[in-house]
């Protein structure tokens, strides 16, 4: 019975802390204000960048990662913030519609982007990026900001923290723009996955390190392994697929965060 109320009681306090709008775009300064720190105290930053995906759209990697934080925000009491979508694109900046963003600045925009959110008091900087180019600033900065202001940061790339669910969904493993990455956009997009114009030819392996390198990379979609992801569009794979690899990400910012607060690190 003890443990029924209590039970209760914490749904009700859920319930009530639950507030109008998650997204910090859609939030007004005085909601902010009641908001944080009070009642919230993690922000989920998605980041991303604009750049050719085979026959997804070229914010494939900015809709990914917004789609996870979304998903994940009520089970982290998170708000969102709004998607960092330009970023360092790399050797496919050629195809259509590339843009990318030179390191000096986008170090500076990322830093200020974090400390921003940690002056205004969020604790939990958690930072899902959907691009891999981008990785190494948002490692740097990420840590910079976390011991200048004093705040706990994760960044987590989430084509490579859900390796495993890959394999296990597709029995393969997947690419850049590759099965796995297109059905993250089937999940929630599908107006935005052009079918009709895939063929297996927009692929091309990798190359093993050492052994050659391409500039421009001749395809968008940059398998990670020979003869494995391309792409076959399933739409239960691709949902099972979002929906695990996002409570994944989830479920990592629970634990990290109850770590954090378990030493008692960078409490406010
Ligand atoms: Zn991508």
């Amino acid at each position: 019975m003890k443990t029924l109320s209590l039970a209760l009681l914490l749904a009700f306090n859920l319930f009530a802390q639950s507030p109008r709008s998650r997204e910090v775009d859609e939030l007004n300064w005085m909601e902010f204000k009641d908001l944080v720190p009070s009642k919230i105290t993690t922000v989920l930053i998605p980041v991303g960048t604009v750049e050719a995906h085979g026959v997804t759209h070229n914010g494939t990697d900015n809709t990914i990662p917004t789609a996870i934080a979304r998903r994940i925000a009520p089970s982290l009491n998170a708000l969102v913030a709004p998607t960092l979508n330009y970023g360092i694109t790399g050797s496919l900046e050629a195809f259509a519609g590339g843009i990318t963003i030179s390191d000096e600045a986008y170090r500076l925009f990322v830093r200020d982007i974090l400390r921003g959110f940690a002056r205004h008091g969020m604790k939990n900087l958690i930072i899902v990026n959907g691009h891999g180019g981008n990785s190494a600033v948002l490692n740097a900065m990420a840590e910079e900001v976390g011991r200048s202001e004093k705040v706990r940061t994760l960044v987590v790339n989430w084509w490579t923290f859900c390796g495993d669910l890959t394999l296990k969904v597709f029995g393969e493993d997947g690419g850049h723009a590759g099965w796995n990455e297109t059905a993250m956009v089937q999940a929630t997009h599908p107006q935005l996955v052009r079918k009709e114009l895939y063929s297996d030819k927009l692929a091309t392996p990798r190359a093993t390190p050492g052994s050659w390198t391409a500039f421009p990379f001749p395809s968008s979609i940059i398998l990670y392994q020979p003869k494995q992801g391309y792409v076959k569009f399933d739409e239960a794979k691709a949902k099972e697929y979002f929906n695990s690899c996002s409570d994944k990400i989830g479920g990592l910012g629970r634990e990290v965060i109850e770590k954090w607060d378990l030493a008692g690190l960078y409490l406010r």
